[in-house]
């Protein structure tokens, strides 16, 4: 079954929920060509992990499509180390955001996911059939079960109430709004903070963590907007859907590819003290391609990007670093 529906964004209030961060500003960013009203609510006005706010706010705006992307977020360690924080925030999130829409009668709910769902040892590419097949990857075991948790609301509420909820996993994550915390951010934007600071200083080496072997696919954030504006328009179906580049590359590969971009020259020395995570994280988007969409922006000038837009935060990153 390919879920395929025709649903028609014009007029339509759209609500994004979690605006200010890289998915939700991108999200916000692509639908500014559609011929809709895009609702935002910012932190101070409106706390999602509330149930009441949330539900006044959804009474009171009236969208007729939501985008969740409100969800605590971060790297392997920041995984590891916040275990409450992202089982419990990301449950609270979706539980107010899925249920209020139900409430007012959204039409149509996407919601963002993870491609860490999956079991450790999925058969790869990760087909969206691998979901519950196995035990999940130890490191982000409580996004991922929040995640799920999530997915399962969506298809709950499908199936009780024929709610035109859906459910969009994405691959690993990159470009314009990522975090650029030291030790709390993903891979890319990590790297990138780091190379930049060894270049700056000229550092004869500088860390990559664990062993440079894992394999990871990634895409570009402007990319995955596009790619759930067209969901939100073509996609329809109880299963989730896969959304990935099909560009995979070693940890080690890629960390020469970020250092390349950033100009930094000296040595990149493998951390193995660091975990390594999942060995491989290779999505299967044949489904989403089979619906006619394709990512387009290669790795190279994706980062090339990214790296700009970090330089212009240069200095809202470094007082990250000494506010936490
Ligand atoms: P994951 O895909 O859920 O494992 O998320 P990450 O983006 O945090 O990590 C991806 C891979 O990159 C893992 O194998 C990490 O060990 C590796 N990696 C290498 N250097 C870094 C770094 O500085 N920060 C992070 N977060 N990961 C790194």
């Amino acid at each position: 079954m390919t879920g395929a529906s025709t649903y028609d964004l014009t007029g339509k209030r759209v609500f994004v929920a979690g605006h200010r961060g890289m998915v939700g500003s991108a999200v916000v960013r692509r639908l500014a060509s559609e011929n809709c009203t895009v609702l935002v609510a910012d932190r101070r006005e409106l706390d999602l992990t509330k149930e009441e706010p949330t539900l006044r706010w959804l009474e009171a705006n009236r969208p007729e499509v939501v985008v969740h992307a409100a969800a605590k977020v971060g790297g392997i360690a920041a995984n590891n180390n916040f275990p409450v924080d992202f089982l419990c925030d990301n449950l609270a999130l979706e539980l107010n955001v899925i249920r209020a829409s139900h409430t007012v009668g959204v039409q149509r709910l996407l919601f963002l996911g993870s491609s860490c769902i999956y079991p450790k040892h999925a058969r790869q590419p990760i087909a969206e059939s691998e979901l519950l097949t196995g035990p999940l990857e130890p490191t982000n075991e409580w996004y991922a079960i929040a995640k799920i948790a999530g997915l399962k609301m969506c298809q709950a509420f499908r199936r009780q109430y024929g709610d035109d909820f859906i459910s969009i996993m994405p691959t690993n994550l990159y470009g314009r709004g990522d975090n650029y915390h030291p030790d709390h951010s993903h891979v890319p934007a990590a790297l990138i903070r780091r190379f930049h600071e060894a270049k700056i200083v000229n550092a004869p080496s500088v860390s990559v963590w664990g062993t440079g072997t894992p394999l990871r696919e990634f895409l570009n954030v402007e990319d995955f907007a596009d790619a759930c504006v067209f969901l939100m328009k073509n996609y329809s179906n109880d299963l989730p859907i896969n959304v990935g580049s099909g560009d995979e590359f070693s940890i080690a590969d890629f960390a020469a590819t970020v250092a390349e971009v950033v100009g930094y020259e000296g040595e990149l020395v493998f951390d193995t003290s660091k975990p390594d995570g999942t060995p491989r994280k290779l999505l299967d988007s044949s489904r989403l391609r089979a619906l006619g969409w394709r990512a387009n922006t290669p790795l190279r000038s994706g980062l090339a990007a990214a790296y700009q837009d970090f330089q212009k935060g240069y200095g809202r990153h470094l007082e990250v670093r000494a506010a936490t």
